[in-house]
């Protein structure tokens, strides 16, 4: 069997390097992609600066991936050779427990990440289990629609389950990566939907992206002018933030969802969450039939990541810009 050659992270923080590893034999439940895109979503960072304390060096991150399968293991019926397909965050579970059984893989406790003490898609190649490998369908780019695979079902999920429709109002927290995407799909889902962001150079852009308003968040007063009006808050950040007066941002009823992971624990007067019926909630990625949906209506919707494309020897700068909050709004990786 080939070697896979990738970039990986030696120890936390460094450089990405040159480094083979031997897969060794193809599981008969696995698939072998060739990739040929792959996002750089902020979580990569977070593992090869070790931020979560679960880093084992040397790895290979990425994780929204696209690629044709090149092997199928002896058990794969689902995919065949020469297949479009994209792979998200998890490369497998235990199938056997009670969120495998309900196909809410995504909450299994063994769930695999891809690139979590494993190598993931900065690479020539990464194998899976074939259950989450998904078909690509054909309207889509794959440089736009990579950073769909984490980025995109990470918040296409908490819109969908909070039940985000018509009637409702939505405020995406940072226009990044994950940001820029969500404002599509909650425009999608018909709500009317507003961009808080640090940067005021995104206004437009934002605006172009689906969004009705645009509040820079670093302008004094600027929530408790919002008190009392979105039913749904999502927060793509990574940052420590006061979050109450985005509890007080919050409708009677209404929900903040964490999809961003700041460094530290938050703290929260628990009044406004008692008196207005307001509830606090995470959400991570979703299940493979959940990554299909998503990319179905972001085909039928023309919902794409907006993208800065490089080659795959140059992760490190592509890296950089993205650690300088620079990129607009997905860096893309390409070995073609
Ligand atoms: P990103 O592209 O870097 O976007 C993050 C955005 O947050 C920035 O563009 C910026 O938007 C805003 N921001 C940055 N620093 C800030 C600060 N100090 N104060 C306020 N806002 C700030 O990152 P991403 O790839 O979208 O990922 C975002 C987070 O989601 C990461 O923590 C990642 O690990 C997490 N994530 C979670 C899941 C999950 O399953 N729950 C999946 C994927 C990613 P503005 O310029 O508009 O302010
Ligand atoms: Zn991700």
């Amino acid at each position: 069997m080939p070697q896979i050659q990738g970039l990986a992270a030696h120890a936390a923080g460094a450089e990405l390097l040159s480094y083979k590893y031997d897969p060794g034999d193809l599981h008969p439940d696995d698939v072998e992609i060739s990739i040929t895109h792959c996002g750089i979503c902020h979580s990569d960072l977070h593992l090869i600066d070790n931020d979560w304390g679960n880093s084992q060096y040397p790895f290979i991150p990425g994780h929204e991936i696209i690629g044709t399968v090149s092997a199928v293991g002896s058990e794969v019926r689902l995919l065949q050779v020469g297949q479009r397909v994209g792979v998200g965050w998890q490369a497998g579970c235990c199938g056997i427990c009670e969120s495998c059984f309900k196909g809410e893989e995504q909450l299994c406790s063994k769930m695999q990440g891809v690139c979590v003490g494993r190598n993931g898609g900065y690479a020539d190649a990464v194998r899976v289990r074939a259950r989450f490998a998904v078909p690509i369908p054909e309207a889509l780019a794959s440089e736009n629609a990579a950073p769909l695979l984490c980025g995109g079902i990470t918040v296409y999920s908490p819109l969908r389950n909070s039940g985000v429709n018509p009637a409702s109002r939505v405020a995406i927290v940072g226009i990044g990566g994950l940001g820029h995407i969500a404002v599509q799909f909650a425009r999608a889902f018909g709500a009317e939907v507003t961009a808080f962001s640090t940067t005021p150079e995104k206004e437009a852009e934002a605006r172009a992206l689906g969004a009705h308003n645009f509040v820079n968040t670093r302008e004094h007063d600027a929530l408790k002018k919002l008190a009392g009006n979105f039913d749904v808050i999502l927060t793509t950040i990574n940052a420590d933030l006061d979050w109450n007066p985005y509890i007080q941002a919050l409708r009677p009823k209404g929900k903040l969802m964490f999809v961003g992971v700041p460094p530290s624990a938050i703290t929260l007067g628990v009044f406004p969450l008692i008196a207005g019926q307001r509830s606090l909630g995470g959400s991570p990625i979703g299940s493979p039939s959940d990554l299909s949906e998503m990319l179905d209506v972001a085909a039928r919707h023309g919902i794409k990541a907006q993208t800065e494309l490089y080659p795959m020897s140059q992760a490190n700068e592509a890296i950089a810009r993205l650690k300088k909050n620079l990129v607009r709004y997905r860096a893309v990786l390409t070995n073609q």
